[in-house]
């Protein structure tokens, strides 16, 4: 073999080998499993292209594997696929394929495997290794991919501008596997996708952000959303991330490029966090600042409230990115929202209040709350960032310490609205809220102690004041 695999690899290739040869066909490992393995990255699932049908493929792989495996297959598409000990391999005919200008649908034909090889996206993803008994194990290379993996190079195998125009998707998965493998796309491949990415319209939405949210779990996703913005496909597919760019001057006084910034604070959050909507909070935590962004005489550029403003533009950007419109997204709204508040605690003589109105407020959240506002110092000034850095290290300090005393998150006060109503009698209602909130307000403040006969004592005084008369004991 000239890739290097484990003994279950092999012992499965030596079965395709088997049911190819006794169906008279011949079958390749491709894409991406055979580039990950010359470059000693993990693989993850197996593809097999064969000259013919690949679910009849599969069906004899899967009768001479045991425990015999399902083969779930589709018609349509003519693919099938199978798990094996964890492991999936997916199995198809090869193909030639065109897409029509501005149909989504493709024209597909059986072909052979050098047509197929022909319609991958990238020379490192259309190298093949024979499972064929003539040259088993052999490494089927046309376009040279192997001295581009050598090159760190992302290269069409075709004109780019016809692998583009085949499926527009691929512009944004050159620019995902250049952030990905750290490798760069060849000059006329960017060139190519800055002309036509117009063209990413046709392409389905779950697609898009599929291949943006492996751009955000990369150890790097800046390098990704840098390229975006310059062959101006983020213009389309985001255009309010791209509305953050740029620093406009008045009497000589500018304001930070707000698009690097944010770029520098999701690459600062990678290393401390592996959640995808973490990282999306990073992208949106200063959404909101360009429809803020103010000159105030004498004080310099101000955003204002740009924090409830891009808390606010979550929603629509989820659900214009199909991405999840449940709890995930309340989630990155509440950091964005909230994002300045640690902020204001890292000032001295911070009253206990304070801290418990915070953890009162983001509850389990806090800790993701935290590591965004760390990610979000982005001096230059090393000895800056490290008193920052232990500022906030004092506020986290603080917050247990208050959290260990009172357990303010997930808390609710000692004194319901149902006990609220009982006690007095009263129907649902705006005075069972008033008398609620009080009682919250009072105890967040440290007014009154966090227990059921001080929150009592006070739901009576707070009646009292509003006009309602003393409950019978
Ligand atoms: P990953 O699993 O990290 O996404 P991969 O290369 O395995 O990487 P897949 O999307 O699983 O990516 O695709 C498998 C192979 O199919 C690719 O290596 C490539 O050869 C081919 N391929 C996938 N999508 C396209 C596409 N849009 N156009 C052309 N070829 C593609």
């Amino acid at each position: 073999m000239d890739i290097n695999c484990s003994e279950k690899e092999r012992f499965v290739f030596e079965k395709i080998a088997r049911a190819a040869a006794a169906l008279g066909t011949q079958a390749y490992l491709i894409g991406g499993f055979v580039r990950d393995k010359l470059i000693g990255r993990p693989t993850k699932d197996a593809d097999i292209v064969c000259a013919g049908d690949g679910i009849a493929l599969a069906r004899k792989v899967a009768e001479n594997l045991s425990p015999k495996p399902a083969v779930a297959w589709f018609k349509n598409f003519g693919t099938a696929q199978i798990k094996w000990n964890d492991w999936e391999i997916e199995f198809v005919g090869a193909r030639k394929e065109s897409y029509r200008d501005e149909s989504r649908k493709p024209d597909v034909e059986p072909g052979t495997i050098e047509d197929d090889q022909l319609r991958r996206d990238f020379t490192i993803n259309a190298m093949a290794i024979s499972l064929n008994d003539a040259d088993y194990g052999t490494l089927i290379d046309p376009f040279d991919g192997r001295s581009d993996l050598e090159k760190k190079l992302i290269r069409t195998p075709l004109d780019p501008l016809r692998t583009f125009s085949d499926d527009p998707l691929r512009m944004l998965r050159a620019i995902r596997f250049a952030t990905q493998l750290g490798f760069s796309i060849v000059d006329p491949a960017i060139k190519a996708i800055t002309e036509d990415a117009h063209r990413i319209k046709i392409v389905s939405q779950e697609r898009i952000t599929d291949e943006l949210n492996k751009i955000i779990m990369t150890a790097k996703p800046s390098v990704g959303f840098d390229l975006l913005y310059k062959t101006g496909l983020l213009k389309i597919i985001f255009p309010q991330m791209v509305d953050l760019a740029g620093a406009e001057y008045v009497d000589g006084m500018g304001h930070k490029d707000n698009f690097y910034h944010t770029l520098q604070v999701l690459d600062n959050i990678v290393p401390n966090t592996d959640d995808l909507w973490l990282r999306w909070a990073a992208i949106l935590h200063d959404i909101g600042k360009p429809a803020t962004k103010k000159f105030e005489q004498g004080h310099g550029w101000t955003f204002h409230g740009h924090e409830v403003v891009g808390s606010r533009m979550v929603p629509k950007i989820f659900n214009k990115l199909k991405l999840p419109l449940n709890e995930k997204m309340k989630f990155v709204q509440k950091l964005v929202e909230y994002h300045l508040r640690p902020i204001s605690l890292t000032k001295e003589n911070i009253t206990d209040s304070a801290i418990r109105r915070l953890l009162f407020d983001a509850g389990d959240d806090i800790d993701a709350l935290m590591t965004l506002c760390e990610a979000d110092i982005t001096s230059k000034n090393k000895i800056k960032v490290r008193r920052y850095l232990d500022n906030f290290e004092l506020v986290r300090q603080r917050l247990k310490e208050v959290e260990d005393k009172d357990r303010i998150r997930n808390w609710q006060p000692p004194v319901t609205g149902e006990l609220i109503m009982a006690t007095f009698n009263l129907p649902p209602g705006r005075i069972v809220g008033e008398i609620k909130n009080a009682i919250r307000e009072a105890i967040l403040d440290g007014e009154i102690e966090n227990n059921y006969d001080a929150a009592s004592a006070f739901m009576l005084k707070k009646a009292a004041e509003l006009g309602l008369p003393a409950p019978r004991s």
